[in-house]
C-alpha cells in the first residue's frame, strides 16, 4: 500500500468516518409511552450509507495510505460494528459511550462527535477529512454531518457521489448529482463530507482481517474523557432542543385515496375541495 504525504501536511491524510448502527428498517417498533424507538426488540445493522462512506475511506487508504479512524457515539454493543471496520482495514475504532448521551437529538449528537474528533486529533494526529453517510435509516435527518462541520468550523459537502483527493494540492474534489447534471465542489481540508447511499461496493473482511477485528483493543471514551464538553447538560436528552410530542403509527391503509379522472375534472374537484376545506 503506497504512503503518499500530503504536500501541505507533510504526512498522509487522516480520515475519520462517523458510523452508527441502526435498527433494521423492516423491523421497527416505537415505545408508545416514551415515544422513542424501542431498540431492545430489533436487529441492528450498520447504517447502509455509512458502509459507503467507510469504503471511500478505505479506498483512500489503498491509494495514498490514508490513516482511517472510525468513530461512533452509541451504546456498548456498537463495538461489533467497530470490530467489523477494523477487520476490513480501519486503523482503529473509537466508541463514545455514556448513559449521559442517551436520548440525544441531532444537536448534541453532532456536538459529542465533534468533541470526539477533537480528542482523536490530539491522540492520533490531526483529522483532515470527516466522512458520514447521507442520513440514517432511523431518524433520517441528514443533519449530523453538517452539524459536526458547524461545531468544528470546517468546510463541508453533502450528498456526494464521488470524491477524489490530490495529495499534491491537498484538496478534495467532490461530485454531487443535481437535477440534470452534477456539481463539482473543490474542498480545502479539513472538511466534512456526507456520502450518498450506494456510491461504491463495500468490501468484505478477509479471514486475517476478522481475526484482527476480534483481537483489536477499541478506544472507549465516556463523557469525562471529552474535555471539550464542559457541562453534562450539553449532551443527551438534556442537551436536545427538540422534543418528540407525539408519535402516530400509520397502518398505511387508512388513507382517503381517490383517483381523479381527466385533467379538467381533476382540477375542478381540487378547487372544489379547497373551497370545502377553506370554508370548514
Ligand atoms: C426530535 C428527535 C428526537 C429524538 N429522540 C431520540 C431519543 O429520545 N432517543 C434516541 O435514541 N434517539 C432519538 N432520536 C434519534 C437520534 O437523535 C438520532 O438518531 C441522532 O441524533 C442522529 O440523527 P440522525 O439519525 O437523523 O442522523 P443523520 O443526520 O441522518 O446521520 C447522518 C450521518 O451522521 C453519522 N451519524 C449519525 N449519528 C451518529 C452517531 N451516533 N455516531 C456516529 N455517527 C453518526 C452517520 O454517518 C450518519 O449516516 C431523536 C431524533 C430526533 C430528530
Amino acid at each position: 500500500m503506497p504512503t503518499v504525504n500530503d504536500s501541505k501536511l507533510g504526512r498522509p491524510i487522516h480520515v475519520a468516518v462517523c458510523m452508527k448502527m441502526t435498527p433494521d428498517a423492516t423491523d421497527l417498533t416505537i415505545d408508545p409511552v416514551k415515544k422513542t424507538l424501542d431498540r431492545s426488540k430489533v436487529k441492528n445493522i450498520i447504517n447502509p450509507p455509512d458502509e459507503n462512506a467507510f469504503e471511500l475511506a478505505l479506498h483512500l487508504k489503498d491509494r495514498v495510505g490514508a490513516q482511517v479512524t472510525v468513530v461512533t457515539m452509541g451504546p456498548p454493543f456498537f463495538d461489533v460494528m467497530l470490530r467489523e471496520t477494523v477487520a476490513r482495514g480501519a486503523d482503529r475504532g473509537v466508541l463514545i459511550t455514556d448513559r449521559a448521551f442517551a436520548g440525544a437529538d441531532t444537536y448534541p449528537t453532532s456536538l459529542t462527535l465533534a468533541a470526539g474528533i477533537k480528542r482523536i486529533s490530539r491522540e492520533f494526529g490531526d483529522v483532515d477529512l470527516i466522512l458520514f453517510g447521507e442520513e440514517t435509516t432511523d431518524a433520517s435527518t441528514g443533519q449530523v454531518g453538517p452539524g459536526v462541520a458547524g461545531h468544528l468550523d470546517t468546510d463541508q459537502a453533502t450528498y456526494i457521489h464521488s470524491l477524489e483527493y490530490d495529495p499534491k494540492t491537498g484538496e478534495c474534489k467532490a461530485l454531487r448529482s443535481i437535477g440534470g447534471g452534477h456539481e463539482v465542489l473543490k474542498l480545502p481540508l479539513p472538511a466534512c463530507v456526507t456520502c450518498e447511499l450506494g456510491i461504491n461496493t463495500p468490501r468484505l473482511a478477509s479471514l486475517n482481517g476478522k481475526l484482527r477485528g476480534i483481537d483489536t483493543e477499541l478506544v472507549v471514551w465516556n463523557l469525562g474523557d471529552l474535555t471539550d464538553i464542559q457541562e453534562p447538560t450539553w449532551v443527551g436528552l438534556k442537551g436536545s432542543p427538540t422534543i418528540v410530542g407525539k408519535v402516530d403509527i400509520s397502518s398505511g391503509d387508512e388513507r382517503d385515496c381517490k383517483t381523479l379522472g381527466g385533467a379538467k375534472d381533476a382540477v375542478d374537484e381540487l378547487f372544489e375541495r379547497k373551497v370545502v376545506v377553506g370554508g370548514a
